[in-house]
């Protein structure tokens, strides 16, 4: 919002402009003036707009030009001031007065003019037929007053209008010799109207309204008051109530009606609520908060921001099959200025048999951007609407920063829900491959991915002990002589090797000697493409060897070339080393015959995970309302749900080990 509001009047001597300011201030009409009054300063408190505001005098008697021209660069706002009764005064206004200021300001600042006719009470006609015209000639001019310093008709009206027409301008709203909203403003309200119908079927009904009166003006809308706007878009526009609702054409034709009958500062307040600046541009900061984000933290999304997301899913997926079709994902990208998303997304994430992505695959992607890119992130929020949809303070609420690292560590505990692993390998070992088997995407699945839609990322849930964590999986680029900060740092290192190419494990052992020998990341060496048959590595040792030599797990084969989904089996173990650095999981096998193994693939068993779902459908069964949502009771009743499912895996698994 604006600092403060200038308004200077100027206009041939004797108009009146001295006379009207004292007004003003006296509430009665002085007899003798002085040539020029002392600038006066109003606090914000009485003015209507609650911003300071100075009223400045001109008199040529008594400054110079150039005096007269600084304070025009000053002003925020110029009033012409004329007097009705004296032609010459009026015709001065553009022979002499809008010349020489549209000279001394820049285009781009947009200093508005308001035409005021002076001494009305000398004259019984209006001047409005000869200032009509001016109006339309010099779109500059906000808009014209006749009023009286001498019976104080329209003086104070004179004012509110020179403020308003520095707050709320309706330049940018309004094309006055088109007479109809300027695109950008149409955009704005449309995107406006596209946030605020919760449900996506293109009206807003009563509900929403409400919603939408209670964001922007902070009070409710009476029931009458509801049905009289409705009214008055019903009586002039035949599709702007739909089911008793309104349509976006009656939105649009509402505001118009703002506009024209001079209401535009409602329709500002609804533009700058929801983060719209005077040149109708998304504020800055209300796109790129400032996160600090503190070494060996990362940054997730909260639990709300997740609510929030799914229904933005949900509103969007018309059709529930629980996917986004690219219709879909269209409009749900319809309130952005640029399509936030390409196509190697759809190989990042989950997507269904056509290739759409999925509400797992759309939550990932979120908890993705959120890791790699916070700023992003809140910035695609913003476009959402998140902060006045949830009704948080900012977009920034959305985001958990995580503990720091080292500190988990130390407590060997872990609050985080993201893990992130980097996968090495030489050219051609299987990486891609690895990363889209996590996708659920067999060998003959992959080969239909086109080379510019290739992803280096791969994120998606793996439950462990009954949790369901993301695993970030990252395909590290085969340059292993230049590995930077970033390459390096993850919560689990994955070396790929070709079980079919003898020269394949060779690179493996030197990245790891390399970058990972004292580091403190576990590593997990994996034999991929074990569906070839095995030749024998040229190295000095076998893979084992080196396994057992550096005290990591086994080599775990694995191979995507199978004829359904790859297992996820290896995914889990990944996820699991992360969240438990410190445990030593003795048994790394993919055996599925030992204890260990069959005892994690209870634990992530149909059975469990129904159990798990039972468990918190009766904690949760009790309907579920909007309200309840929001009562403290109900996430205690659900993290401890949670927490007792967690501590019922952590104890198996705890017992297992000691068992062995
Ligand atoms: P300025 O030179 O533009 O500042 O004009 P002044 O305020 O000094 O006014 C010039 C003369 O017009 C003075 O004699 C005022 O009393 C008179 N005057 C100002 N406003 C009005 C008005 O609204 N009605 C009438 N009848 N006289 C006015
Ligand atoms: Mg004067």
């Amino acid at each position: 919002m604006r600092k403060d509001v200038r308004i200077l009047l100027v206009g041939e001597p004797k108009v009146g402009k001295t006379s009207l300011i004292m007004s003003l201030v006296s509430e009665e009409f002085p007899n003798v003036v002085p040539y020029r009054a002392e600038e006066i300063t109003i606090p914000a408190d009485v003015t209507p707009e609650r911003v300071p505001t100075h009223i400045v005098d001109y008199s040529e008697a008594e400054q110079t030009d150039e005096q007269l021209y600084q304070e025009i660069s000053k002003a925020s706002v110029i009033c012409i001031v004329y007097s009705v009764n004296d032609k010459k005064s009026t015709e001065k206004v553009t022979s002499h007065w809008i010349p020489l200021i549209n000279e001394r300001i820049d285009k781009d600042s947009r200093v508005p003019l308001i035409l005021v006719g002076n001494k009305s009470d000398l004259v019984e006609h209006s001047s409005m037929e000869t200032v009509l015209p001016i109006m339309n000639k010099y779109t500059e001019i906000e808009t014209c007053v006749e009023c009286s310093a001498k019976n104080l008709k329209n003086i104070s009206e004179l004012f509110y209008y020179a403020q308003k027409a520095v707050l709320h301008p309706t330049g940018p709203l309004y094309c006055p010799e088109q007479k109809e909203m300027r695109s950008a403003c149409v955009q704005a309200l449309t995107r406006i109207f596209k946030v605020s119908d919760l449900d996506n079927d293109g009206i807003l009904n009563d509900y929403e309204l409400t919603l939408f009166q209670r964001t922007c003006f902070n009070t409710p809308l009476a029931p009458q008051a509801l049905e009289d706007v409705k009214n008055v878009v019903r009586k002039n526009l035949t599709d702007g109530v739909r089911d008793n609702g309104l349509t976006l054409k009656g939105f649009l034709f509402l505001h118009s009606l703002f506009i024209q009958r001079g209401r535009h500062e409602t329709t500002w307040a609804v533009l700058r609520r929801f983060g719209y600046d005077d040149d109708l541009e998304l504020h800055q900061d209300l796109l790129f908060s400032q996160l600090k984000i503190p070494p060996d933290c990362t940054t997730e999304l909260n639990h709300n921001a997740y609510l929030f997301l799914q229904s933005v899913f949900d509103k969007h997926d018309k059709d529930r099959d629980c996917a986004l079709s690219p219709e879909e994902l269209m409009d749900l990208f319809d309130v952005f200025p640029y399509i936030p998303w390409g196509l190697d997304v759809n190989n990042t994430v989950c997507t269904n048999d056509q290739g759409w992505i999925t509400y797992q695959g759309y939550l990932s992607q979120w908890t993705l951007t959120t890791y790699l890119d916070v700023q992003r992130c809140l910035e695609y929020l913003g476009y959402l609407g998140y902060s006045i949809i949830a009704e948080q303070e900012s977009e920034t609420s959305a985001i958990t920063l995580t503990r720091d690292k080292k500190i988990d560590l130390q407590k060997k505990q872990t609050q985080r829900n993201v893990f992130r692993c980097n996968v090495f390998g030489g050219m051609g070992s299987g990486k891609s491959g690895f990363l889209q088997a996590f996708l659920g995407r067999n060998l003959m699945r992959q080969r239909t991915i086109r080379e510019e839609h290739k992803s280096y990322y791969a994120i998606s849930t793996a439950h462990v002990y009954g949790q369901e964590k993301y695993l970030l999986l990252h395909e590290v680029f085969a340059d292993f002589d230049f590995l930077s900060e970033t390459d390096l740092a993850c919560d689990i290192v994955c070396l790929i090797y070709d079980v079919s190419n003898p020269c394949s494990f060779e690179s493996c052992a030197r990245i790891f000697k390399q970058y990972f020998l004292d580091s403190k990341t576990p590593c997990m060496l994996i034999s991929a493409k074990s569906d070839l048959p095995e030749t024998k590595q040229q190295y000095c040792m076998t893979p084992l060897e080196f396994c057992r030599k550096h005290k990591m797990p086994p080599p775990q084969s694995f191979t995507c070339n199978t004829a359904a989904a790859p297992s996820k089996d290896i995914f889990i173990k990944l996820t699991t080393m992360a969240m438990y650095p410190h445990a030593r999981l003795r048994c790394m096998c993919t055996c599925n015959r030992c204890t260990f193994c069959l005892c994690q693939n209870f634990l992530n068993s149909e059975l469990v995970q129904t159990v798990r779902t039972k468990i918190y459908t009766v904690i949760f069964s009790r309907h579920i309302t909007h309200a309840d949502l929001k009562s403290s009771t109900f996430w205690l009743r659900a993290s401890i749900g949670a927490t007792v499912c967690a501590v019922l895996g952590f104890a198996m698994y705890r017992a297992l080990l000691r068992s062995r």
